[in-house]
């Protein structure tokens, strides 16, 4: 397929002109102008990059890209051998941030709610960047039983707040880096906060205001949503997709 009607397609299913980002939605490095074999993860690591070569891709799909707001802009060092790697192996790398955190099908919030079997309900928007995505349990759970299903489910430690005489009813989930939307999830009347990461005064919050809280790993919560992704571009557009998990324990 060539480059720029996958870009139309790929627009199309994210609408990226949506939301205020951190970085640029889209093709970020210009390589391949045909598009036969996609490799797919979290960030656009140096492992991943190598994978990629391993893999005869011709084009790198993620979560976490580059140029975010603020960093240092010289191509140099670590970001210099990553995007020279993918220069030299004339390799695409197109990266989706928020549009892949918030869509209600293939994003992130999306994808760990179905993961963990909890029936989405509504989101929350929080302009300018922010969602959160609401869910519903059929039948209330405890903060104890629900940590053990992410941890089976995501196969790995979480750092959580539970207490143990009242059940969660709903849950507010907003993957990765979102311990600061935990006042957004008690403002939704949310029984529950699910992210990725945590803070020292999280835990404060989630004691003092009586929500449950979990941090199940920034990069553990965003594997679904590009991988959703992939399996959708393989099934209609016919384009070889391997999903390659670089581990990450944050
Ligand atoms: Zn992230």
């Amino acid at each position: 397929m060539q480059r720029n009607s996958f870009l139309a397609r790929l627009n199309e299913w994210l609408q990226p002109e949506l939301v205020n980002d951190y970085c640029p939605n889209g093709l970020q490095v210009e390589g391949a102008s045909t598009i036969q074999k996609i490799v797919t993860g979290v960030t656009a690591s140096q492992a991943l990059i190598d994978a990629a070569i391993a893999a005869k891709a011709d084009t790198i799909l993620v979560h976490h890209g580059y140029f975010w707001k603020g960093e240092a802009e010289p191509i140099v060092g670590m970001k210099g051998k990553r995007i020279r790697s993918l220069i030299e192996n004339n390799i695409n790398l197109i990266a989706y941030h928020l549009p892949l955190d918030i869509h209600p099908e293939f994003g992130n919030n999306a994808q760990l709610l179905q993961l963990l079997n909890i029936h989405s309900s509504s989101a929350i928007d929080l302009p300018p960047n922010g969602i959160l995505q609401l869910g519903e349990f059929a039948e209330p759970i405890t903060g104890t039983a629900l940590a053990q299903r992410i941890e089976q489910q995501l196969q790995r430690p979480l750092v959580a707040s539970v207490h143990s005489d009242s059940k969660i009813n709903s849950v507010a989930v907003c993957t990765g880096g979102g311990q600061g939307f935990i006042e957004q999830a008690l403002a939704a009347g949310a029984d529950a906060f699910i992210t990725g990461e945590v803070s020292e005064q999280t835990i404060h919050v989630a004691r003092e205001c009586g929500i449950q809280f979990f941090a199940a790993g920034h990069h553990a919560t965003e594997r679904y949503g590009v991988r959703a992704l992939g399996e959708r571009i393989a099934e209609q557009l016919g384009i070889a997709v391997e999903f390659v998990d670089i581990d990450n324990p944050a």
